[in-house]
């Protein structure tokens, strides 16, 4: 409880210093103290550069009414990750997708690519057979997308990219107009697209939209076995597709990058980097989380360990994963809870201590 106050301390302290904003009136700010975290119903996942808890906290603070809404975004316009309050499509994420990107928009609802790891059913309460039948376009989505990014555009936000998808694959079997249509008109708004897929070469059609040095495309790759896909993500596209599709975007100057998460394996996750490297800038490394943990057996310190130094071999750097279109890897929060788990005996037995972690792992310089 302690160390959560700490924190609400640190984000409010975050928040006045990044926009030279008074945010709590002092009446307020002494009624903060004993005020904890989950009062504002606030989900910590351990980040160390507390935007989301600050926007969060922002948040709050304007439902309170401790703060103007015009203050609030100008709270969200500097730390130059979040969603503006009256946005129906384009939100900030935040927890572990929060990792994947600072604004994210979802034009589907389903996906019929099956993966037997997939979050969303669950997320959304479904029935997973439900929500595997088919991609469904959501409705009136370009409308909405379009009133929200007047909005951004009125408060002269540009260059950012918006994350597709979190509940759904841009480019599944079913339909992909309606993430065509998206790219077009967020480009059209001075912002840039993060897509992030499974569907290999029905990105293709669309590359001509992309723009070097604005948007990204990613892929997901956990393997690049066919048997392993089969296993995991049976209506996805092949792993040979998805490679050659990461190529061509490469090819096109694109910035690319792949989702390791999530691993199955050491063997699969380290084929999958080796089989990628020539066509990838950035690589994401995730745990497992949806799946009962008693389908994979993982030593996860010797899993972390063990790709960080496959991924340094070939060249890769940590990165900290706060800005878009990076290059290096960057290691979930999930994963270096893993690490952090340890007991200080192992930790050292294995060779590896803080110094490493921060370098390594959260992308720190070794000052
Ligand atoms: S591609 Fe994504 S949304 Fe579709 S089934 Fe797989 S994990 Fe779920």
């Amino acid at each position: 409880m302690k160390s959560k106050n700490l924190r609400l301390n640190t984000a409010i302290r975050a928040i006045e210093t990044t926009t030279g904003l008074q945010l709590l009136k002092p009446e307020a700010q002494a009624s903060m103290v004993g005020v904890t975290i989950e009062d504002f119903e606030i989900r910590i996942y351990g980040r160390s550069d507390l935007k989301d808890d600050a926007l969060l906290l922002a948040k709050a603070a304007w439902l309170d009414g401790e703060i103007s809404l015009k203050d609030y975004n100008e709270i969200a316009k500097a730390f130059g990750l979040s969603s503006l309050m009256n946005c129906k499509v384009i939100y900030a994420p935040t927890g572990r997708a929060g990792e994947y990107g600072g604004l994210a928009t979802n034009p589907y609802d389903g996906c019929s690519h099956g993966c037997e790891y997939c979050y969303v059913p669950k997320m959304k309460r479904m029935k997973p057979s439900l929500f595997h039948e088919k991609a469904k376009p959501r409705e009136n989505f370009i409308q909405m997308l379009e009133a929200d990014l007047k909005k951004y555009q009125e408060h002269g936000i540009t260059g950012k990219q918006i994350f597709i998808t979190f509940s759904s694959d841009p480019y599944n079997p079913d339909d992909n107009e309606l993430t065509r249509q998206a790219i077009i008109l967020i480009h059209q708004y001075g912002l840039g697209v993060n897509i992030l897929s499974k569907g290999g070469k029905r990105a293709l059609k669309d590359l001509c939209l992309f723009i070097p040095g604005l948007d990204s495309y990613g892929a997901t790759l956990i393997s690049e076995s066919e048997e392993t896909r089969l296993l995991w993500e049976k209506n996805t596209a092949p792993v040979q597709e998805r490679i050659e599709t990461l190529e061509a975007f490469q090819e096109a100057g694109i910035h690319t990058w792949v989702s390791l998460e999530p691993v199955v394996s050491i063997k699969d996750t380290s084929e999958a980097i080796q089989a990628t490297r020539h066509a990838v800038g950035l690589y994401k490394v995730g745990k497992m989380n949806h799946v009962s943990s008693g389908k994979l057996d993982i030593d996860w310190v010797r899993a972390i360990t063990d790709l960080v130094l496959s991924l340094q071999a070939c060249g890769y750097w940590a990165v900290d994963g706060t800005q878009e279109r990076q290059a290096g890897y960057y290691i979930k929060e999930d994963l270096r809870k893993e690490l952090l788990k340890v007991n200080e005996h192992r930790w050292d037995s294995s060779g590896f201590n803080e110094r490493w972690y921060r370098h390594s792992i959260e992308g720190k310089g070794l000052k």
